[in-house]
């Protein structure tokens, strides 16, 4: 597309193979991007909340998941639409900041566009809604702080943490063992948290899935879990005060760069090339005994040759070890990573308590657990359960409560759950619906409405009636002046969300009811869109 000027100066646009290319401006424009995002928020709606549905999404090449997690259903819904792939984003950027409320971004935003579009029908303009949608997220925003409480950590073991990540899994595949996991998660922030400083390197969290054994089996390893076992079924399986040379290059002679041959015309040659060939590996050996240590790990293979050398030399080996476990091994234990055999020096090498080899179950599968690393303390999850598709739903999961409980140690203010406090804010907002006379309003009003479009979801996906159920809680709050009125979705006889103890963090509802009005600001601002034809 290019701006050109007419014989007068008046500007046109000149659109390359017009014939192809498909355009639509103004309402038109506007309403088709509101019903394509709307689609996608529709699909979402149904697995907010504790009683939410799962969705099986097959990849091009056959593979299953079944997920309740928002981030991860719209990621492999393969969206094309262009103006939908905001509302993927939109649940990404939740999950990259935040790490929960992946899918409640997306229903309110569901609900904002909803509002939207009968506000167009009215005829009111597209940047009136737009600040009108602005003013009240401040509201809300404003209300929720108002209405937070601030949570102590440490008081009766943590059990405020283990209640929020109890509420983050709740909605999950792995929901029956919602306190174990919710125990499990706390203690592996709090394990690796800088509480003085308020922040939690959640790289030192390794979360390590193994299919087998049942969820129940998950387990809190203090030290990093590797899925390796010793390269040589008769090295020694355990390593006591561990000196580890961590090597990024292959036990295995220099091959040349370029192509070159090497012709070999007598044995003798033979002999000595064969020769010089095991001398590499008797120095290579040699350099990573001599500087000390007493296990090596090595993210390439090696020859058997080496293998064998180094079991002759009772040097433990382990190969193979992925990128990311180095990474993490040499920020644990200290140990510089080593590109070549000629700079291993005894300074470069990473301490450890312990390196040994564990087995699980009945399987014949070993695993690797280094623990008391000199640096950092670095935990691992190790995830167990029945099948594949269960071992990574409990993945998502988990990293979901991990987020939650790393949020509430940087903040700890939270909110309470269960469309409580998006009802509190729906009625502020049209309380100040009611002091604003322009035409905005209208959309402050339709704000509000949108708010209450949470509750009424969680109340339909439990199968209760989402009109009478809002309604009843709506009119509580205002009589009893009790913002922690919600829906009551596991029918457990009250809807105070604070009995209930459904605690969801301030930093995360805030940032659900910002993003999802800066997204639908967005898409609101679009009155043209010119694609290709086949778009
Ligand atoms: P998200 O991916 O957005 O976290 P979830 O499916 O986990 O979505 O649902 C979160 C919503 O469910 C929140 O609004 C939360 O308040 C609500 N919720 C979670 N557990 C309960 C519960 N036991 N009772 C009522 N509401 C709950």
């Amino acid at each position: 597309m290019s701006l050109a000027f007419d014989d007068y100066g008046r500007p046109y646009i000149i659109l390359r193979e017009q014939g192809s290319k498909k355009r639509m401006k103004g309402l038109e424009a506007y309403k088709s991007n509101i019903l394509a995002a709307k689609a996608i928020a529709n699909t979402l709606s149904s697995s907010l909340g504790p009683k939410g549905m799962d969705k099986m999404l097959v990849s091009p090449d056959g593979d299953v998941s079944v997920t309740n997690d928002g981030a991860t259903i719209v990621e492999k819904m393969e969206i094309q639409h262009p103006t939908a792939k905001l509302l993927v984003e939109l649940s990404q950027s939740q999950d990259a900041e935040i790490g929960d409320g992946t899918t409640g971004v997306v229903v309110l935003a569901g609900k904002l566009l909803e509002q939207a579009l009968t506000l167009l029908d009215k005829g009111i303009h597209p940047l009136k809604i737009s600040d009108g949608f602005d003013r009240a997220c401040d509201v809300a925003i404003k209300h929720l702080e108002n209405i937070s409480e601030e949570i102590d950590i440490q008081a009766n073991e943590h059990e405020a943490l283990i209640q929020a990540a109890c509420t983050a899994l709740g909605s999950k595949v792995v929901s029956k063992r919602k306190r174990e996991l919710g125990k499990i998660a706390v203690t592996a922030v709090l394990d690796v948290a800088d509480l003085g400083r308020k922040d939690v390197n959640l790289d030192l969290i390794k979360i390590q899935t193994k299919t087998g054994g049942s969820v129940e089996d998950t387990r809190l390893i203090s030290g990093i879990l590797i899925d390796k076992d010793m390269s040589h079924p008769q090295m020694v399986k355990e390593v006591n005060d561990a000196k580890i040379c961590l090597l990024t290059c292959p036990f295995e002679p220099p091959k040349p760069k370029t192509k070159h041959n090497i012709n070999i015309s007598s044995a003798e040659d033979y002999k000595k090339l064969y020769l010089q060939e095991q001398q590499y590996f008797v120095d290579m050996v040699k350099l990573v005994k001599d500087s000390g240590a007493n296990i090596a790990l090595c993210q390439w293979g090696f020859d058997d040759e080496a293998n064998h050398l180094l079991l002759q030399n009772n040097l433990p080996a382990v190969r193979w070890v992925s990128g990311t476990d180095v990474e993490l091994i040499a920020m644990a234990t200290g140990a510089r990573i080593i590109p070549r055999f000629q700079e291993i020096t005894p300074e470069k090498l990473g301490k450890a308590g312990s390196v040994k080899e564990v087995q699980f179950g009945t399987s014949n599968e070993r695993m690797l657990v280094i623990e008391n690393c000199q640096c950092t303390k670095a935990v691992t999850i190790l995830i167990r359960g029945g099948s594949q598709m269960i071992v990574d739903e409990a993945k998502r999961s988990i990293h979901d409560a991990i987020c939650v409980i790393r949020n509430l140690i940087k903040d700890n203010r939270i909110v309470y759950g269960g469309g409580s406090a998006e009802l509190a804010c729906a009625i502020q907002v049209l309380q100040y619906a009611d002091e604003v006379s322009s035409v905005e309003q209208y959309a402050i009003r339709s704000f509000a409405d949108a708010l209450e479009g949470i509750p009424s979801c969680l109340a339909d996906n439990c199968g209760l009636n989402p009109i009478t159920s809002v309604a009843q809680a709506k009119a509580r709050q205002l009589q009893e002046n009790n913002h922690r009125i919600g829906i009551d979705c596991m029918e457990l006889g009250t809807t105070d969300m604070k009995e209930q103890r459904i605690y969801e963090t301030l930093s995360s509802k805030k940032q659900q009811i910002q993003l999802a009005t800066q997204v639908v600001k967005m898409i609101l601002k679009i009155d043209d869109v010119i694609a290709p034809d086949d778009y």
